[in-house]
């Protein structure tokens, strides 16, 4: 029956993990948050932050340099980064999102070129799925790839690719076969450098306004043929499978903003006098913290259960990958909407982070599916 002192919890090394990352946050990310939102800037001193503690990529097996953490640790990681500032959580996040189909599906060259650059810090990984016209329905994308001797020719426009620009890195999915839909479709690594790769401007967002969202053109992109990751025709498949394993970092982020605007609201309450006393005496406000504090842990429970099947990757992952991200993320929704509310006048107000941590909650009900996409994946592979 193993220790029943160990039994459905976490492991010290974890807890241990989210002390750190905690520290870290509150120190070097959390001084920053607002103004990186103010000014819709990347948050260069995350970055390095994270870099200098070597968590900017955590799930980088050692085998290729990297920490060799966990789903879970992983997923503590981005959840105490964004509990100080949801921008700065897209840089573990998508670190993991680009490079995940190499690791999934990349031969041993691609891996040890790839990922040893991005365990030390020196490159981020972006992942170029989406297109303006082939958003939900992911397979209709229209970006080319054509072989020419030992070389594929790329050509499209992937659209709202999250850190491009900064990253180094570009996992891009593209057709190779029109004939045979999202069979024909084959993922390539393209590099920033390679020549016919530019970037949109900036897309102005409501929320996670630090983390830049551009545009990617490949115009007569030349790369050589052993940049394809997996076998041709596999693209999609990998695309796919990589969802399954970061949509649990997406509840991840978004249980991270949802726990730093409880927390704010918590003491918030504490401090604000009404009626002669403070708000928190009020069985109203409680009621509302109650309930706050009770969804967000509910989600917090099926992220880290979802994490754990990521890590075995359990036949159900696909479902439990889904659940997490749709549930998290419409708890980060109310969880943040209510922060404000607790706040009143002051909450709808820039001097104080609950207005900004509900706006970038709103992303995460978008992102890597949107929740209706969500609860078909769910449908589709009920337990
Ligand atoms: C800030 C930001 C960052 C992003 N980062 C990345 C990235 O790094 N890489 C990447 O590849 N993509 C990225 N995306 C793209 C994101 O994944 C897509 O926006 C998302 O999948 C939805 O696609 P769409 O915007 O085309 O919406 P559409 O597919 O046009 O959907 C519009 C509405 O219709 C609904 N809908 C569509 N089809 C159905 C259906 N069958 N049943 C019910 N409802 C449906 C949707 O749920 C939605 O409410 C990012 C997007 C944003 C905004």
């Amino acid at each position: 029956m193993g220790n029943d002192f160990d039994l459905y919890r976490l492991s010290e090394e974890h807890d241990m993990l989210r002390e750190t990352v905690r520290a870290l946050a509150e120190a070097k990310i959390t001084p920053f948050a607002a103004a990186v939102d103010e000014e819709a800037r990347f948050p260069q001193e995350a970055l390095e932050a994270l870099v200098a503690a070597d968590l900017q990529a955590v799930h980088v097996p050692e085998s290729y340099g990297g920490a060799g953490a966990d789903a879970l640790a992983t997923v503590i990681v981005i959840e105490e980064v964004a509990r100080a500032c949801g921008s700065s959580s897209l840089i573990p996040a998508v670190n993991k999102l680009g490079s995940l189909p190499v690791i999934l599906s990349g031969s041993e060259e691609l891996k040890k070129k790839y990922l040893a650059p991005l365990a030390r810090g020196e490159a981020m990984f972006s992942y170029c799925l989406s297109e303006p016209d082939a958003g939900s329905d992911a397979a209709g994308m229209k970006t080319r790839a054509v072989r020419d001797g030992d070389f594929w020719v790329l050509n499209g426009v992937k659209r709202w690719i999250t850190n491009a620009g900064v990253s180094e890195y570009y996992t891009v999915m593209a057709v190779t076969d029109p004939e045979k839909r999202s069979k024909g479709i084959s993922a390539f690594v393209v590099e920033k450098s390679d020549e016919g790769v530019s970037f949109g401007a900036p897309e102005k967002k409501l929320g996670i306004k630090g983390s830049p969202t551009r545009e990617v053109y490949l115009d007569n992109v030349r790369i050589p043929a052993d940049r394809m990751i997996g076998a041709e025709g596999t693209g999609f498949a990998t695309a796919m499978k990589t969802l399954d394993h970061t949509r649990i970092t997406i509840a991840a982020q978004a249980i991270g903003i949802a726990q730093g605007a409880l927390d704010y609201a918590k003491g918030y309450v504490q401090e604000r006098k009404q009626f002669g006393k403070p708000i928190a005496d009020f069985q109203g406000v409680q009621f509302m913290l109650a309930d706050m504090a009770m969804k967000l842990e509910a989600a917090r429970q099926l992220t880290y259960a979802a994490a754990a099947k990521s890590e075995r990757v359990d036949s159900d992952l696909t479902f439990f990958g889904a659940a997490a991200k749709c549930f998290a993320s419409d708890v980060a929704m109310e969880v943040t909407t209510d922060a404000v509310q607790l706040l009143g006048g002051y909450g709808y107000t820039r001097d104080y982070p609950v207005e900004r941590m509900m706006r970038d909650a709103k992303i995460t009900q978008i992102y890597e599916g949107t929740n209706q996409v969500q609860r078909i994946v769910m449908a589709r592979n009920l337990p």
